[in-house]
C-alpha cells in the first residue's frame, strides 16, 4: 500500500471575498464505502469564483476547500468498495451523494437527486492533495488518459455535452452557440462537432479566427452585427434546431428564443448576475419552442464525454498552474483574460 501522510495542504478561505490561505490540514480517512484519492490535477472553473465570492451563499458552508474538477490515483479504499482498485485513476466532480433510490437517480438524473452534496461548495472541494469521495460518485478514468487534461471534462466537458443532449439536435442539423470562443463555448463547438451537429459560433469579432479553427461552420459577431435575429435566421434558413447560450448576458437568450427554428429548443446554461428575462410567450406557443436549463451531468454523461477526449476528437486547452495562483486566475476571469483552462498541478506546490 502507498504511503499516505496523516497531515496535506489544502487552498482555504473563511470569508468570503477574502484571503485564500494554504494550510496544513489532516488527510480524511475513508468511510468504509469511500475510497481516498491522491488529486494530482485539479481544473479551475468559472463556479469556484463564483463560489469564493459569496454567489452561492445560501449553500456555501464556511470554511471552504473550492474545486470540483479533480483527477488522480486511489490511495486507499474502504471495505465495502467494490468497484476500485488502488492505483486506478479517478475523478471527482461537482454533485455527489446522491441517493441512488429516488425517482431522479433511477432515471440517471443524479444532479436533481434531493441529497446532493457539491465538493468545493458545501463540502471540501479538490483543492486538496487528498480527497475522500463515495466508490459509487467517483468517476473512473482510462489508465491511458492524461489525468490533467481530463480534469476540466469533470464540469466544464460535461456541462457543455449535456447542454448539447439535451437539445435534441441530430447530426446535420443546426445549432447556435452563443459566447462560443469563452471557454465551455470552446469546448461546445468541439464536441458539437464530434455529435454531428452544424455550428453557428456567435462571439465577440476577436474570437472569429479561434472558433472557425475549432469547426465552427459559421461566426457572427455579437457587437458588430445589427440586427442578430435577422442574421441567424438568414444563415440557417429560417433559424437553428437549437441554442446553447453560454453569453452572461440577457439579451443573448431573449434572442435565442426570437430566432430558434419552429419546434427548436434553447437551453440555458450561462447564469447572468441579472437572470431573468422576458419572453414573448405568444411567440412560444405558435412557434412550439422549448426553453430549458442545463446543469452538469449525470455520471454516464461524464463517462461520454470523457471519451471524446480519449479519441483525440476533444482537445482541451489547458495551462498549468500552482495552488497559490489560484486568487490570481480568479482576478484574470474578472477581467475575462482567460483564454485556456487554468490547471493546478499539485507537483509545483
Ligand atoms: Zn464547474
Ligand atoms: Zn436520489
Amino acid at each position: 500500500m502507498s504511503k499516505v501522510p496523516l497531515t496535506q495542504k489544502a487552498l482555504v478561505f473563511d470569508a468570503f471575498n477574502g484571503p485564500l490561505e494554504i494550510r496544513e490540514i489532516p488527510v480524511g480517512v475513508p468511510e468504509d464505502d469511500e475510497i481516498l484519492v491522491r488529486i494530482r490535477y485539479s481544473g479551475i472553473c468559472h463556479s469556484d469564483l463564483h463560489i469564493w465570492m459569496g454567489d452561492l451563499e445560501a449553500i456555501s458552508k464556511l470554511p471552504i476547500i473550492g474545486g470540483h474538477e479533480g483527477s488522480g490515483e486511489v490511495v486507499r479504499i474502504g471495505k465495502s468498495v467494490k468497484n476500485w482498485e488502488i492505483g486506478e485513476k479517478a475523478g471527482i466532480k461537482l454533485m455527489n451523494f446522491n441517493c441512488n433510490n429516488c425517482e431522479y437517480c433511477k432515471k440517471g438524473h443524479e444532479p436533481l437527486c434531493h441529497h446532493i452534496k457539491s465538493y468545493g461548495v458545501d463540502c471540501p472541494g479538490t483543492y486538496q492533495e487528498y480527497i475522500t469521495i463515495r466508490g459509487v460518485d467517483a468517476t473512473k478514468i482510462d489508465p491511458e488518459m492524461d489525468l490533467a487534461e481530463a480534469a476540466p471534462i469533470l464540469c466544464a466537458g460535461v456541462t457543455v455535452y449535456k447542454a448539447l443532449k439535451e437539445s435534441h439536435v441530430l447530426p446535420g442539423q443546426i445549432v447556435v452557440l452563443t459566447g462560443a470562443g469563452g471557454g465551455l463555448g470552446s469546448l461546445a463547438i468541439q464536441y458539437a462537432k464530434a455529435m454531428g451537429m452544424r455550428v453557428v459560433a456567435i462571439d465577440h469579432e476577436s474570437k472569429k479566427e479561434h472558433c472557425l479553427g475549432l469547426g465552427a461552420e459559421w461566426f457572427i459577431d455579437a457587437f458588430g452585427t445589427k440586427d442578430i435575429v435577422e442574421r441567424v435566421r438568414e444563415l440557417t434558413n429560417g433559424g437553428p434546431h437549437g441554442v446553447i447560450n453560454f453569453a452572461v448576458a440577457k439579451k443573448a437568450m431573449e434572442n435565442a428564443v426570437q430566432y430558434v427554428r419552429k419546434r427548436g429548443t434553447v437551453v440555458l446554461v450561462a447564469i447572468p448576475k441579472d437572470s431573468k428575462i422576458e419572453i414573448d410567450t405568444t411567440h412560444l406557443i405558435f412557434n412550439m419552442i422549448t426553453i430549458k436549463g442545463s446543469i452538469v451531468g449525470s455520471r454516464l454523461d461524464v463517462d461520454e464525454a470523457m471519451e471524446f477526449v480519449k479519441r483525440g476528437i476533444v482537445k482541451v486547452p489547458i495551462e498549468l498552474v500552482r495552488l497559490q495562483d489560484v486568487r490570481e486566475i480568479y482576478q484574470k476571469m474578472l477581467e475575462g483574460k482567460i483564454s485556456s483552462r487554468a490547471v493546478v498541478d499539485f507537483s509545483l506546490i
